[in-house]
């Protein structure tokens, strides 16, 4: 070899070294799944495919992420979400280090017209983001985010959960309105609305989000904000993840701050009634400022509580005005509103919720509280169940009103409160079917007070005609999009638009 190509190349080699990619390159190489055999997997319309061997091969190579076929060392770990009820085995996962890697698996699904579940948090109650004998393409590794403070933008990939996004954001004393629970998947909560805490003052997740670049069904790769692909963008902000897979999301920050009033005040369940009222009437005087929820947690043995609980986002000597009248309310046993850190608060409702346990809920939006609803829950909580169950409702409403209708997908602006009804029990049981039928059972009571649903909290036994109503006026126009960019239904384990070409 001449010296001067020699160096050139030794050169080359020890900078490549030097780069962290090379060691994932290295490490993914290491992982490769041995394929020893073609696949049987199932197509969107139920059908049995096989997928060959030597497709599987060239999907590996082609990756710098891994392929999981089921008996492989994480295949089990990768399949599993936020349910433990869900309990689904995909033919093959796919887990993405890249939008090159989302591309190389939406052209294998589209091109085999597989069942395809796309896996970010793995939030969904549902288990939308795991399916049964299809492909996943699982976003869960991708969890780069990078903040720059100058311009007050955050840019994350898909498998971000919340509490990293605020992690980062918090550091300058910026958020993005989003939602409370620390371990939620950002991806599936911005495409579906998202809203939290700051919400009422500030809007949701998706007014803040300024472009997402999509890997469509097409397998072609586009950004979308206000002047590129307006349409996709008007759709993603709201319309789930219907239209492709996003492989980055950018936020516009707000300079909110870290430090806020906030906290609970509990009072016993024999006072529940009495709560609910005060409640009722306390959420409707609230300024945007304040975001108030309340919960009534009934244990198997009778006993339990009802919490009301506050964040306020304004200066928190005015907050303590507005709220002195939650605190003057009954005789609490506790109450520990005070100021507190933002990243704290964040947290705060994790360990209630925790990763892996079963649970079955149900939700829908309010208008408002009616005496008659209040009676219901009176039921509910005067028939314990052998589970816990709580029934929470948190105000929407505020500045999520004041935005355009029309400048989103996000259905049902103009709600004031959801009401999520449900329960929890940490490990499989036998009687979980008769303990599901008793939550539903008592939702039906409260589903005529509902008017349309959050598509996030979807269960996945609605009906098509529920979410066509439930998009109302966006629906045509969310088919329109759905014909242009997933016209064979690629992307149907979400809220879905069903396509008509
Ligand atoms: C305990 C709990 C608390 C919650 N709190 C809130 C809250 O405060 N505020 C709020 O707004 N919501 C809340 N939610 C609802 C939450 O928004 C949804 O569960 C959401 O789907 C979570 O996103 P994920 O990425 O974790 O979900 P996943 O299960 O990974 O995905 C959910 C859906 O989004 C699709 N999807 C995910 N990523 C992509 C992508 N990159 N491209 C295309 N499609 C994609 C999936 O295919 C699936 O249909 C909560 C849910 C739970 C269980």
């Amino acid at each position: 070899m001449k010296r001067r190509a020699f160096v050139q190349s030794a050169l080359a080699t020890a900078v490549t070294a030097a780069l962290p990619a090379n060691a994932l390159w290295a490490a993914a190489a290491a992982a490769r799944t041995r394929i020893t055999g073609d696949i049987n997997a199932v197509t969107g319309d139920g059908n049995e495919k096989v997928i060959e061997k030597a497709v599987l091969k060239e999907l590996q190579a082609s990756l710098r992420g891994q392929i999981l076929l089921p008996g492989n060392a994480g295949y089990d770990a990768a399949r599993h979400g936020w349910n433990g009820m869900i309990d689904k085995h995909p033919a093959l996962i796919v887990r993405c280090t890249d939008a090159a890697d989302i591309t190389h698996a939406v052209n294998l699904a589209r091109d085999y017209n597989l069942l395809t579940a796309v896996r970010a948090g793995g939030h969904s109650a549902a288990g939308k983001s795991v399916c049964e004998g299809g492909i996943m393409i699982d976003l869960s590794q991708m969890r780069g985010v990078r903040v720059d403070p100058n311009a007050r933008a955050a840019w994350i990939q898909p498998g971000v959960l919340l509490g990293a996004l605020d992690h980062e954001t918090q550091l300058h004393g910026l958020a993005v309105p989003a939602g409370v629970v620390s371990h939620t998947g950002a991806a599936g909560l911005t495409l579906g609305g998202g809203f939290g805490k700051l919400s009422r003052t500030y809007g949701l997740t998706v007014d803040h989000t300024r472009y997402f670049d999509v890997v469509t069904a097409a397998g072609e790769f586009k950004r979308a904000n206000v002047s590129e692909n307006p349409d996709l963008f008007w759709g993603l902000r709201g319309g789930g993840g219907n239209f492709g897979i996003v492989t980055s999301f950018e936020y516009q920050l707000l300079p909110v701050g870290t430090d806020f009033l906030s906290g609970a005040v509990l009072h016993p369940i024999r006072d529940a009634r009495a709560t609910l009222e005060f409640f009722a009437e306390f959420q409707e005087q609230a300024p945007n400022e304040l975001e108030a929820s309340c919960t009534v947690v009934s244990f198997p043995n009778g006993k339990g509580f009802v919490s009301v609980s506050i964040f306020y986002s304004g200066d928190p000597a005015k907050g303590e005005a507005v709220v002195a009248p939650l605190r003057a309310f009954g005789k609490p046993m506790s109450d520990d509103i005070g100021v507190k850190k933002y990243l704290d608060l964040q947290q705060s409702t994790d360990r209630n919720v925790p990763y892996g346990q079963q649970y079955y809920l149900k939700a829908g939006f309010l208008n408002g509280i009616e005496p008659g609803l209040i009676d219901a829950i009176m039921r509910m909580v005067g028939n314990p169940k052998p589970f816990t169950q709580t029934i929470n409702f948190t105000q929407v409403g505020g500045a999520i009103s004041e935005f355009d209708m029309r400048a989103t997908a996000y259905a049902n602006r103009d709600a004031k409160l959801q009401i999520v009804s449900g329960g929890g029990w940490p490990k499989p049981v036998d009687e979980a079917e008769a303990w599901v039928a008793m939550l539903r059972k008592d939702w039906d009571t409260i589903y005529p007070y509902t008017k349309g649903f959050y598509i996030n909290n979807m269960m996945g036994d609605e009906s098509d005609q529920s979410i066509r109503a439930n998009f109302g006026v966006s629906y045509d126009r969310l088919v329109e999009l759905k014909n242009k960019y997933d016209p064979t239904n690629l992307f149907r384990l979400n809220a879905n638009i069903k396509p008509t070409v």
